[in-house]
């Protein structure tokens, strides 16, 4: 190699760098939107916050329902937590998610996606081809880490309160069931969703 090429590989280089320092500098994640709302918390501009990655909210959601050790739910724009978190701890958590699931290990640019190689999931670098095994967020499926309006479950009735409604615990939701008894287990159909509140109606009971 003589030094005119030792030049041209040196700009190309140059170009790589600048390209992924770019890409840096355009990602302009938004601060968590974090407001308290009863027990639950909620990140208002969520879905926007996954757009800027360009990552799936259903996995950044499950990471941190994982996380958090908590139910979580996707309303509109919203990201609904079942319990008060503080702004700080879910903007460390994002960060945690960005430098786990977003940034290349190699390169740290954003410019990745998330792809399955047979068994193994990888974070695949656009900017310089590196690929990073990464850890499974969650096993559990999307319809089993919440529930949602018109949608059947199944519920026990843990509780019968004063004015004779049936009170069930599921998925981090109070779910209130008018008619029911102690003990019983129904088959509910979830009419409104309110924070980690829930009213259902019985559709069914086990005999
Ligand atoms: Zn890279």
């Amino acid at each position: 190699m003589d030094n005119q090429d030792y030049e041209k590989l040196l700009k190309k280089a140059e170009n790589v760098l600048s390209k992924s320092n770019m890409n840096q500098q355009r990602l302009q994640i938004p601060d968590p939107d974090v407001i308290q709302e009863g027990k639950a918390t909620i990140i208002r501009n969520f879905i926007d916050i996954a757009d800027m990655m360009n990552r799936d909210p259903k996995h950044i959601a499950k990471f941190l329902m994982t996380e958090f050790g908590i139910g979580v739910t996707i309303s509109g724009k919203r990201l609904i937590i079942n319990r008060k978190i503080s702004a700080d701890q879910i903007s460390s958590k994002i960060k945690q998610y960005m430098d786990s699931y977003l940034f290349c290990y190699e390169c740290h640019s954003p410019d990745t996606e998330i792809q399955k190689i047979g068994r193994t999931y990888v974070l695949a670098c656009k900017a310089c081809g590196a690929q990073h095994p990464i850890r499974v967020v969650s096993d559990a499926r999307d319809d089993e880490t919440t529930i949602e309006e018109g949608k059947e479950y199944t519920v026990e009735i843990t509780k019968v309160g004063s004015s004779g409604e049936g009170r069930a615990f599921y998925r981090g939701f109070n779910i209130f069931v008018p008619g029911v008894k102690k003990g019983e287990t129904v088959k509910v159909l979830i009419k409104r969703i309110r924070n980690n509140t829930a009213i259902a109606e019985v559709r069914d009971r086990e005999k």
